[in-house]
């Protein structure tokens, strides 16, 4: 007996096996994905579309196949701090296993930074770069998570210098983001983080002298210093001691020359040793007169960084959601194998209960996710109506995915029982990486306070309530929902009078609930004949975390009906 996907339903229980002779993985995570491949499909024109979807083919492919093993090879090898040579000379140098550089080889090739900085793409795709540079990121974070934090802060570090920079300077740097030769990439990061400060980013103490027109000379120490070997390093430093809190700070383009091993102005303090996104080295780097130059005017560094910030906080929430996808798909695949009490397990009335959800919630920020990314295209495109929108928006799209990723990795390592404990699988190191989503970039709780301001100064929440209103007006049956959402918009306007405390103290729940009603918005307008297989399972189980009277007896969803939510195509 055959189902909706040709899997053997026979009973193979007598046979000693973990899973039965049928069991396969992926070979593609692009061609495979009917959920990212419609999606993307729809949001290009028909020349776009073939041009990134050979692109995405040959990295889904790649990353089928050759990355898990160069992943799990840099995780268990991660770089080394080397501080004395042989002769017990002083040198300051990271090693990385070679592992880590193939990893970076594949993205180089794939060309994640290459089609958004390259000059010719820049101007034959504008307003479209994000979701392109984004779905071949989604891809390459569906195999490794370390890596993609170097990307990420080129990308951002890259956006720094093409605005700040004269054109002149900025090439310089700029043509070795594009480059097609690994060997030639410069890679960026962005130090923010104090011990005195990682949220409260103005008690920041590095301090900044001038010495020439740009020139300073930094003095302090960096906390948490990722990517730390970027040839292109901002630093957030204080010109001023005097000028306390953000407005003090100005940011600053540090090159790697400064680790000069005779006597160099910089030192890696050490290594941190941390529980995942191991490939990568994050280290405490001390400034002793070390040369930088200032980007901006003095006291705009924290503005400018927060440009940096808001990509990088996109980046979070697509290798949040690419790191769900690929345990979700673990599990699923385990699960079509896995015969337990005479049947499959995938049909087992609480496997197919939890997929449900755990579709449902990655459904919901995978729109949540794209749509705010394409808004940043629209807005790089100069829709400025946009702007106001994403202030809100992207701070709740950080937050949102990276919980969902943390919660649901867990729940698909208990979906594919001890195996999913153990080293040689994937979920694992997934589980160790996806930790670190809700806690750089900002923690949920400064994400909730970032959203509140922005929902109270602008117009970007006003926009965004009359599009989530309009849209579940359009969906039938939704009287309740949007009685429901304007008491939420309601308690959200008594966030704005009473006093602080009381605000940020009621702030996380009316929070979370504006997110549910946005992606209930988003999931609704984006419904089709094709996506209703997963975005109308999605819509009644959002529906259903929002009642204030949930029905718990509710009827099953069909084993076809998760393999249709699913929508993977092996
Ligand atoms: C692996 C890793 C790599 C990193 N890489 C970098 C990097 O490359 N560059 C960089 O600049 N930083 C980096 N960071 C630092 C990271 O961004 C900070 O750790 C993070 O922003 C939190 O700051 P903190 O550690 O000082 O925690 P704190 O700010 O001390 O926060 C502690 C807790 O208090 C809460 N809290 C603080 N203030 C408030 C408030 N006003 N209201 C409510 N709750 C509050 C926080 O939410 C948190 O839960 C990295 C961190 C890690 C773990």
């Amino acid at each position: 007996m055959h189902n909706l996907l040709g899997f053997s339903q026979e009973n193979s229980s007598s046979s000693n096996e973990v899973v039965d002779d049928h069991f396969s993985t992926s070979k593609n995570y692009f061609v495979s994905d009917k959920i990212l491949v419609h999606f993307l499909q729809k949001e290009f024109s028909s020349t776009v579309w073939s041009f990134i979807q050979a692109r995405l083919t040959k990295l889904g492919k790649n990353a089928a196949s050759n990355m898990d093993e160069l992943s799990m090879t840099a995780d268990k090898n991660p770089p080394k701090l080397v501080k004395r040579d042989l002769f017990g000379r002083d040198i300051q140098k990271i090693t990385y296993h070679p592992a880590y550089k193939a990893l970076l080889k594949i993205a180089v090739d794939a060309g994640i930074l290459s089609i958004k900085w390259n000059p010719t793409f820049r101007s034959v795709y504008k307003g479209q770069l994000h979701r392109m540079g984004f779905s071949l990121a989604f891809i390459y974070g569906m195999g490794e998570s370390g890596v993609s934090c170097p990307l990420c802060m080129t990308d951002g570090a890259a956006m720094i210098l093409d605005k700040y920079l004269p054109p002149g300077d900025s090439k310089r740097f700029i043509e070795h983001i594009y480059t097609s030769e690994v060997e030639h990439l410069y890679t960026g990061a962005m130090f923010l983080t104090e011990k005195a400060g990682g949220s409260d980013v103005g008690a920041n103490q590095l301090l900044a002298t001038k010495v020439g027109e740009s020139s300073y000379l930094l003095n302090g120490e960096k906390w948490f210093c990722s990517n730390a070997s970027a040839e292109i390093k901002l630093v957030l430093a204080r010109t001023d001691s005097g000028i306390k809190g953000t407005q003090g700070l100005s940011l600053f383009l540090v090159e790697n020359s400064q680790f000069d091993d005779s006597g160099g102005t910089m030192e890696y303090v050490r290594l941190k040793d941390k529980l995942g996104v191991k490939s990568m080295a994050t280290a405490e780097i001390n400034f002793k007169n070390t040369q930088a130059t200032i980007i901006g005017k003095e006291g705009e560094g924290f503005k400018i960084m927060t440009e940096m910030i808001n990509l990088s906080r996109l980046w979070n929430a697509v290798i949040s959601i690419a790191g769900l996808r690929r345990c979700l798909i673990e599990a699923y695949q385990f699960l079509c194998f896995r015969h337990t009490f005479g049947k499959r397990a995938l049909e087992h009335a609480l496997v197919r209960n939890k997929l449900y959800e755990l579709a449902s919630r990655y459904v919901a920020d995978f729109y949540l996710t794209w749509k705010t990314i394409g808004m940043l295209d629209k807005l790089e495109a100069g829709e400025d109506e946009y702007q106001s929108m994403l202030r809100v928006l992207i701070p709740m799209v950080k937050k949102k995915s990276a919980e969902t990723s943390v919660y649901a990795i867990r729940e698909c390592m208990e979906l594919l029982g001890g195996l999913g404990y153990i080293e040689e699988g994937v979920l694992p190191k997934f589980m160790r990486d996806s930790m670190v989503l809700p806690i750089w970039e900002g923690t949920g709780n400064m994400m909730i306070l970032d959203t509140l301001r922005a929902c109270h100064k602008g117009d970007g929440l006003e926009k965004l309530v009359h599009q989530t209103k309009e849209s579940l007006a359009k969906k039938p049956g939704m009287n309740k929902e949007l009685a429901n959402f304007n008491y939420i918009l309601g308690q959200l306007d008594t966030l704005e009078v009473v006093d602080r405390e009381t605000a940020e103290y009621n702030a996380k729940e009316i929070f979370e609930k504006m997110t549910l009603y946005i992606q209930l918005g988003f999931l609704i307008n984006q419904e089709d004949r094709e996506s209703a297989s997963w975005i109308r399972p999605t819509i009644h189980w959002l529906r259903h975390q929002l009642s204030d009277k949930k029905e718990l007896i509710k009827s099953p969803i069909t084993t076809e009906e998760i393999i249709r939510m699913i929508a993977w195509g092996f």
